[in-house]
Order: C-alpha cells, then sequence, then structure tokens
C-alpha cells in the first residue's frame, strides 16, 4: 500500500516491479511529502513522449491542491502552452510511468521474447550490412573527385595557374576528406558484425538499470493517445555506427492490454500480454 498525500493506493506497482524502481518511485514521494519543491521530482518519460493527436512534446505539470499536495502529469505542450486545440487528455505521472516501466520489463523479463526480437534484429542488421549501395556510390564518388583533382594538377604543373584554380582544387580536397571519412564509417559497418547473443546481452543490460536509465538507453520514443500508446524501442547499442538512428521496434498498446498486430507476429501460444511488435528500418 502506498500513501500518497490524501489518496492511497493499493497494489499499483505489481510484484515484477523490481525494487529498485518501488525505491526510487517511493523516494520521490517521501522527498515531496515534505514540501519541497516540484523541481525535485523526475518525470522519467521526459523528452521521449509525443502527443498522438498534434505531434507536440509531451511535457510536465503539476499542480497543488488545497490540502498541499503536489498532483503532477504529463500533458500535450500543444495544448499547454500553444493553445493549437489539442483536446488530448493531461494523466498522472505516475499512472504512465508505471505502464511504461511495467510493459517493457514484463516483455524483455521474458526469454522467449527476447530471444525473438533478437532473431528479427539480427535478421534486419544483417540485410543493412549486406547493403553495399551506400559504399558503392562513396567510391564512385571518390574515383570522380581524384581525377578532377589530378586534372587540376596536371594543369598547375603545366604552369597553368589562377586563384579559381586552387579555389576549386581546395573544395575538391575538402569534400574528397569527406567521401574518404564516409567510405571508412561504411566499411566499418562491415566488420561491426553483432550476434544474437549482443543484442540479448544489451538489452537485459538495459532491462536492469534503474527506471530513468533504462529508458533513456532503451526507449526511442512514446506516442501517446487517450487510449492507446506506442512504444518505439531503440535496438541497436548507442556504441554502433550512426546510420541505426532510425531503427526501432514497437509496442503497440491499448489500455493497459498489449496487442500484437503486423508484420511480426509471435505465435499465439507465445503472447504475453498480448504485446505487438513492429519492426522498423
Ligand atoms: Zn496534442
Amino acid at each position: 500500500m502506498v500513501q500518497y498525500g490524501n489518496e492511497v493506493f493499493t497494489n499499483i506497482y505489481p510484484q515484477i516491479v523490481p525494487n529498485a524502481l518501488f525505491d526510487f518511485v517511493q523516494e520521490k514521494i517521501e522527498g515531496n511529502r515534505y514540501g519541497k519543491h516540484d523541481s525535485d521530482a523526475v518525470y522519467i518519460l521526459k523528452g521521449k513522449m509525443k502527443c498522438g493527436y498534434c505531434g507536440k512534446t509531451i511535457t510536465s505539470e503539476s499542480g497543488t491542491a488545497k490540502s498541499g499536495e503536489v498532483k503532477r502529469y504529463y500533458k500535450c505542450y500543444g495544448r499547454k502552452n500553444e493553445g493549437n486545440g489539442c483536446q488530448k487528455d493531461t494523466i498522472r505521472k505516475e499512472t504512465i510511468e508505471s505502464l511504461i516501466v511495467n510493459s517493457t520489463l514484463k516483455f524483455f523479463e521474458d526469454r522467449l521474447n527476447l530471444s525473438t526480437v533478437a532473431d528479427k534484429i539480427l535478421e534486419l542488421h544483417q540485410k543493412r550490412v549486406a547493403d553495399t549501395s551506400v559504399l558503392n556510390l562513396l567510391l564512385e564518388e571518390k574515383a570522380s573527385l581524384t581525377k578532377s583533382i589530378d586534372n587540376i594538377l596536371d594543369a598547375i604543373a603545366e604552369g597553368y595557374r589562377s586563384s579559381k584554380t586552387k579555389e576549386k582544387l581546395e573544395e575538391f580536397e575538402a569534400r574528397l576528406d569527406i567521401v574518404e571519412g564516409k567510405i571508412l564509417i561504411e566499411k566499418a559497418k562491415e566488420k561491426s558484425a553483432i550476434s544474437k547473443e549482443d543484442i540479448i546481452k544489451f538489452i537485459s543490460k538495459c532491462t536492469k538499470k534503474e527506471p530513468l536509465q533504462m529508458i533513456k538507453l532503451l526507449i526511442k520514443e512514446i506516442i501517446l493517445y487517450d487510449d492507446k500508446v506506442e512504444i518505439y524501442y531503440n535496438y541497436i547499442d548507442k556504441k554502433s555506427p550512426d546510420e541505426f538512428e532510425h531503427q526501432a521496434f514497437l509496442f503497440y498498446t491499448e489500455n493497459v492490454d498489449l496487442y500484437m498486430k503486423d508484420d511480426y507476429k509471435l505465435k499465439e501460444q507465445d503472447y504475453i500480454l498480448n504485446m505487438l511488435v513492429y519492426m522498423f528500418i
């Protein structure tokens, strides 16, 4: 049982929530009981949530009741500060934070889910690595730049000099530096083979961290509606090349029930909380 101001909640944090989260939330509740300023509260989903209706950031908001109790919410920035007409409801901080944290832990703590997701990630990663079209374009550009530079150098050797030639030469050389850098990155990508075990280790490591850290590492974005939540997870370690920044997979949740949908379906007997996993490239 948790007493929060005048309200008493029972069983709001199910057993699945590790002690770290419970202590963390408890600490925040304790902290605020003594009338500390609200900036002490940590909004663990800050910067990660967007409004499903108008696309604006979901921002934090708090208010103090007559009783002195501080109530905390997440609210659409478009509605709150821009008056854009968005009607998205505000949501209690505790409600959405525990939903996100619990859904994430429940899903990833299941070895079968983790293994299936890792297989899919690996498949996409390998497809990406096998794609050499970007590298080929860069190599073509390098050859063309090298040829242009050689031509200018030849002209200079024959005594042809002008400020324009020098300018062009510098421009080509600068571009060549950039292209060569990109080639290195593309080639490194080929070598950055990851294994299924790496993926599992990364995700497991994230889920063992405190909720704030876990969310920072694992969650790319949350799209919040009044009746559903879409959670986009990162699936590549930040250390990997930046071309992975758009890769994510999605859990789609409606109320607290989570549904599986679309192109990547686990077998029915594998359902955990009816979760849905979409994979994106
Ligand atoms: Zn909105």
